[in-house]
Parts: C-alpha cells; sequence; structure tokens
C-alpha cells in the first residue's frame, strides 16, 4: 500500500517533468525559427555556460565567449537587484544564440562584429544601411528569454557587454513594461545601459 502510493507519486511527478519539458522544446522550435529566419544561419551546437545559460551557436564557442556571456548576465542580474527587480534573473532564463558575423568592423575601421537585420522601423534614421542595420545584438523572444549576437574571436568584453544590453531588454519586459515600451525601440532616440 505504501509502496503503490510512493510509485504513482513518482508518476505524477515524472509525467509533469515530462510536461514541462515538452513545453520547453516547443518553445524553443519556435525561437529557434525565429533565430533562422533573422539571421540565415542554423544553429545545431547547443551548450551550457559555466553558470548555466542555454547557448545555441553555429560553430562550437570557446570558453573565453562562454565566461564573457556568464559575465555580461552577472553584471545584468546585479544592476536589475539594484533596481529592485527579482523575475528572470537565474542564468537558465536566458538563451544566447550566436550567428556567423555580416561584418566584423564597423565604418571607423574598429574590431566589431555585428550582424545585419531588416532595417524595419530603422528605415531612414541613421542606422539605415540601405534597408538593413547592422547590431551588435537583438532580442528574438521575450518569452523565452533569448537574443542573437555576432560571433567574436576577441574582445571577449564586448560580447560581456552585449548580452548585459540585449538582457536589459528583457529584464524589463518581464519586471517593468511601462520601462519596457519606453526603451525598446532605439530609433526613437536612448541605447544602452538603460539600467544604471
Ligand atoms: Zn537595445
Amino acid at each position: 500500500m505504501k509502496q503503490s502510493k510512493f510509485i504513482s507519486i513518482v508518476i505524477t511527478v515524472f509525467a509533469f517533468a515530462a510536461g514541462l519539458s515538452e513545453t520547453a522544446v516547443a518553445q524553443n522550435q519556435r525561437v529557434l525559427a525565429e533565430a533562422l529566419r533573422i539571421t540565415g544561419d542554423k544553429f545545431t551546437v547547443s551548450v551550457r555556460t559555466p553558470k548555466g545559460a542555454n547557448v545555441f551557436a553555429v560553430t562550437r564557442p570557446s570558453a573565453s565567449v562562454l565566461n564573457a556571456i556568464d559575465s555580461g548576465l552577472t553584471d545584468l542580474f546585479a544592476v536589475a537587484r539594484k533596481n529592485r527587480y527579482s523575475r528572470r534573473l537565474n542564468y537558465s532564463d536566458y538563451s544566447v544564440y550566436i550567428g556567423k558575423a555580416d561584418r566584423t568592423k564597423d565604418s571607423t575601421g574598429q574590431y566589431s562584429p555585428d550582424i545585419a537585420v531588416g532595417a524595419a522601423q530603422y528605415g531612414g534614421t541613421v542606422y539605415d544601411q540601405g534597408g538593413f542595420i547592422y547590431a551588435a545584438g537583438m532580442v528574438i523572444a521575450n518569452d523565452p528569454c533569448s537574443f542573437v549576437i555576432a560571433e567574436h574571436t576577441k574582445d571577449f568584453q564586448r560580447v560581456s557587454n552585449v548580452v548585459r544590453y540585449e538582457g536589459e531588454h528583457l529584464v524589463l519586459y518581464h519586471n517593468d513594461r511601462r520601462r519596457y515600451r519606453e526603451t525598446a525601440d532605439h530609433s526613437k532616440g536612448g541605447g544602452h545601459p538603460i539600467l544604471q
């Protein structure tokens, strides 16, 4: 009797866990399709950072890149807590897609791996390159928290910065919707860091 009860509890817990992971897989498939649409890249590599953030990439990221992602998230969570935000402050809440860089230098010749994305609301602004803009990073889904950055082979501090900056939009989406709306669209002015 005691044993059968235990088994039924185990089965319930297992079914609940399976349901959760199915939802997570479905969400990831949707975000993956969006990442593919935006970058044209196939994200066949799936790894975790040492602190547990999810990383999807075209080629296997170096340890330096993974550590830089963790460092950017650590900074993000610290400044989020300072602003009394508490939601989505776990490394595992975040998925970082690392796409191929569409350029590796900016207009001044500085190392600056960026991705080209459709201009949309940035058309006609200083960012417009003729129907597209170069972006260091871009949010691809608010839930689960997902954004894309470009492959870096050096200047890993820049990776940390981009992770922190894209993460700002996601933290605001989940903690302060009004401030999120005010700061999400850079074509109307304003940049990063948003949170101080
Ligand atoms: Zn931004």
